[in-house]
This record gives structure tokens, C-alpha cells and sequence, in this order.
């Protein structure tokens, strides 16, 4: 079993590379901004209260985000791993990450972050609002919030799991094209033997 954390801010890519990666792996993708949206489209309470964090750029609380994986982890019992995509974003969510996963036996192989620097963030959030629909990328002061949250909340864990996971905590360079970059992404994959 493989359980990845791809890490990153807004806009560094996690999405993208997931999707490529459920291509050639039978790993789960969990991304928790995909679950949150899922609600607010289908009008879930969930929903109303997810939207009014995400909206202004906000995190949603800990303990209502930690629920919500939780229950996504036990919707899929018998999975060969997950990648996990937005989660954790606290220090309190790594900690319940390891948590659920130890109640289930599993750990978090590695974790991958994706670095791309704050002006490169902007403009692809910006351009994806374009398109996407999505109110926190159509709004320049609040992209920046999210990448402010991103660096006094988030950015944190890049420390935490460099030390906890030494050998298995990676650092790639996210502002290449995308195929550059799942290409250095198999390359760590096959480390694991999972090709
Ligand atoms: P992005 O990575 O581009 O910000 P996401 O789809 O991952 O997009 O997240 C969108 C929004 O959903 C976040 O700004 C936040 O409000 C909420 N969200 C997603 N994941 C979490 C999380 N782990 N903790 C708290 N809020 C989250």
C-alpha cells in the first residue's frame, strides 16, 4: 500500500499531477477542496459552511476538515493507497492524518511538494478563474490570502515532514511544464517499485 501527500500552495500543480498519476496507479485521489465543492454543489450543510470559508479564501476549521476526511478514508476500505491533495494544511490535520491512518494500519509513504513561486501562483489562479467557475480564483486579494494562509499555516509542514519522514519527504521544482514534472514524480514513484 502507497499513501501519498502531494504538497503545495494554491496553484502549485496538486490537482493536475494527481490526475496524472491516478492514470498509472490504482491510488485514490482525495482531494478535500474537490469533496468541499462536491457539497456546496449538492447544497449540503456542509456546503453552506464550507462556502463561507472557501469563498473569502479561508481554511474551513480543522476539526470539520478532519471529519470530512475521515469519513472519505472509510468510504474506500479496501483501497491499495491514496494520494492525499490539500490535506493535510495544519499541523492539527498532519497529527490527525497519522492518527486515522494508524487506527487503519497504514502510514504516509512520502510526501512531495511542489514549489512555485508567489507570482507564478497568482497568475495561474488568476487564469484558472477565468474558467473555472470558482469565486477564490476570480478575486486577486483573495488569491493572496489563500497563499498568505498557505505560508503562515501551511508552509509549516514542509519542516514537519522533512523531519519526520527524512528519505521520504521530496522537493520538486513545480514551474515547469506539467509532463517535466510528473516525469521527475515517476521517477519517485519507481523508487517505491510502484510502476
Ligand atoms: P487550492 O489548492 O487551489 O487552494 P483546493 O481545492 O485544494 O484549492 O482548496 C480550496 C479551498 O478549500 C481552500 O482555500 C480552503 O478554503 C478549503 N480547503 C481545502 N482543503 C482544506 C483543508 N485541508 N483544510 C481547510 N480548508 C481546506
Amino acid at each position: 500500500m502507497i499513501n501519498l501527500v502531494l504538497f503545495g500552495p494554491p496553484g502549485s500543480g496538486k490537482g493536475t499531477q494527481a490526475k496524472l498519476i491516478v492514470n498509472y496507479h490504482e491510488l485514490i485521489h482525495i482531494s478535500t477542496g474537490d469533496v468541499f465543492r462536491k457539497n456546496i454543489q449538492d447544497n449540503t450543510s456542509l456546503g453552506k459552511l464550507a462556502r463561507s470559508y472557501m469563498d473569502k479564501g479561508q481554511l474551513v476549521p480543522d476539526q470539520v476538515t478532519i471529519d470530512l476526511l475521515s469519513s472519505e478514508l472509510d468510504s474506500y476500505s479496501d483501497s491499495k493507497g491514496f494520494i492525499f491533495d490539500g490535506f493535510p494544511r495544519t499541523i492539527l490535520q498532519a497529527k490527525n492524518l497519522d492518527i486515522l491512518m494508524n487506527n487503519q494500519n497504514m502510514h504516509i509513504s512520502m510526501v512531495i511538494s511542489l514549489e512555485v513561486s508567489e507570482n507564478e501562483l497568482v497568475k495561474r489562479l488568476l487564469n484558472r478563474g477565468l474558467d473555472s467557475g470558482r469565486a477564490d480564483d476570480q478575486d486577486e486579494s483573495i488569491v493572496r490570502n489563500r497563499i498568505q494562509v498557505y505560508e503562515n499555516q501551511t508552509s509549516v509542514l514542509k519542516k514537519y515532514y522533512s523531519e519526520k519522514l527524512e528519505n521520504a519527504f521530496f522537493s520538486i521544482n513545480g514551474e515547469r511544464d506539467v509532463d517535466d514534472i510528473f516525469s521527475d514524480l515517476k521517477k519517485i514513484l519507481l523508487k517505491y517499485k510502484i510502476d
